[in-house]
């Protein structure tokens, strides 16, 4: 464990601490992220256990039974865009509000008990929390991207209650943890269904407070904040008690603040398009197809949305029939992500010539699926591959780590 924390390949998903919670707590470290807080060292039986499920280790595959198998995009049922049907939900969501809905679906019609999500802290509104909930309007008020660290795992084995059936929501890295750990412990059982998002990586908590100081504003000030307020992909706005209000554009927090504390972890991911989730959604905007940042604002967003397993399949049609999402493109051609995700698009062209170059500096990068990894660095340009080859050895060599 101590060999994922120091080379900075843990993704703070909290599974460990929930797995051995005498040994193991989680709090927010110098640099803004969740992670471990080791009390008393694992043992070798322990460590053993630890290995399977971390994803600061690997990254198993899941979804076998899908029929569709894109290189780039992996494996799938079908592909949508569309948006929510419930007008509060598109108001509040991040994009058309397709996770939020699905959610409600689930819950409306007693598919699960609870959704396991995160949500807003009380204590700390720049820090998350994680909810059980089967109320509609918690989980509305849950929607919309918190582009802040989040560790849905923390506390996770002792929230599900073996006779209720749950759906969970987390980034792609927090599935596959979870999916791997119910490998070896039947206690995730109850949770039927998993939902994840497209996921361009955690930026640190100290961004936040950056983005705060630009406003000359402070924590203490806050009443609300929200990433991704208004119009579609929306502003990342700050309320204060005094009723001052702050914003900046998606554009730029991103570009400014955001984008630059991504961590370590998620700069080499090969799951940051959720190949493990029964259901992953993403915004579908057009886009200059250089950065992946959108080109134009408009009122709601559309979510694309990938069913990738059985259950996931069978919940998405469930949900387009009873018209709790408006399809907008009924059969999506996935080839297209690449014009609207070409951040992913490139991240699954580097990833693995990335990870082969940590391989030689014996950083012990986690491992990922083979198939996640190699069609995109096939797809590669030459000269792309080997300044992210070279890339990797100089900020090793400069910074210590990637
Ligand atoms: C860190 C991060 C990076 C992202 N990167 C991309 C990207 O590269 N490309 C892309 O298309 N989309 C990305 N998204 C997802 C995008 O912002 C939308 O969340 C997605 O399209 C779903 O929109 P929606 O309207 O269906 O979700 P909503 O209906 O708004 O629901 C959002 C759900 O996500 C959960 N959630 C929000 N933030 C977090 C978090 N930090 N950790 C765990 N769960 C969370 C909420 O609890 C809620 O259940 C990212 C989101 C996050 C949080
Ligand atoms: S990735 Fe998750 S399981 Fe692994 S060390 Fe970090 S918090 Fe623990
Ligand atoms: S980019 Fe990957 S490692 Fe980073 S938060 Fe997203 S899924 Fe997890």
């Amino acid at each position: 464990m101590q060999k994922v924390l120091d080379s900075d390949f843990c993704t703070g998903c909290g599974l460990c601490s929930s797995v051995f919670p005498s040994k193991v707590d989680i709090g927010v470290n110098k640099d803004g992220f969740y992670r471990p807080i080791i009390k008393e060292k694992l043992d070798k039986r322990e460590l053993s256990i630890f290995r399977q499920f971390c994803p600061g280790v690997k990254v198993l595959s899941f979804n076998h039974e899908a029929p569709f198998r894109n290189k780039i995009w992996g494996t799938y049922f079908s592909v949508i865009t569309g948006k929510s049907s419930n007008k509060s939900v598109l108001d509040v969501a991040s994009s058309g509000g397709a996770i939020t809905s699905i959610l409600l679906y689930l819950i409306e019609n007693k598919t699960v008990d609870y959704v396991i999500q995160i949500g807003v802290s009380e204590d700390n509104p720049l820090l998350s929390k994680v909810f059980v909930t089967n109320d509609p309007e918690t989980l509305i008020n849950n929607a919309n991207s918190r582009y802040t660290p989040s560790a849905p795992l923390v506390d996770i084995l002792n929230l599900i209650d073996s006779s209720k059936k749950y759906a969970f929501v987390g980034k792609p890295c927090d599935i596959s943890a979870l999916k791997s750990y119910a490998l070896i412990d039947p206690v995730c059982s109850p949770i039927k269904i998993y939902l994840s998002f497209f996921c361009a990586g955690v930026p640190s908590y100290n961004s936040t407070i950056s983005l705060l100081e630009s406003f000359s504003s402070r924590i203490d000030f806050v009443k609300n904040i929200r990433y991704r307020d208004g119009s579609w992909p929306g502003n990342f706005k700050v309320e204060e008690t005094s009723g001052k209000v702050h914003e900046v554009s998606y554009n730029q927090s991103w570009k400014n603040f955001f984008g630059p504390t991504v961590q370590t972890r998620c700069k080499i991911c090969g799951d940051s398009i959720g190949h493990n989730s029964d259901l992953v959604c993403a915004d579908a905007w057009s886009s200059s197809g250089k950065d992946g940042f959108p080109t134009e604002e408009i009122k709601t967003g559309t979510s694309l949305v990938i069913s990738r397993s059985k259950i996931g399949e069978t919940v998405l049609r469930e949900v387009l029939n009873n018209k709790a999402l408006t399809v907008i493109n009924p059969t999506y051609d996935i080839n297209d992500l690449q014009f609207i995700q070409p951040g992913q698009y490139a991240k699954k062209q580097y990833v693995l010539i990335r990870l082969i170059a940590l391989f030689i500096l014996f950083k012990r990068p986690p491992s990922f699926p083979l198939q996640f990894l190699l069609f995109g660095l096939l797809k590669s340009k030459f000269s792309v591959a080997i300044r992210n080859f070279l890339g990797v050895f100089r900020r090793v060599f400069i910074k210590g780590k990637l």
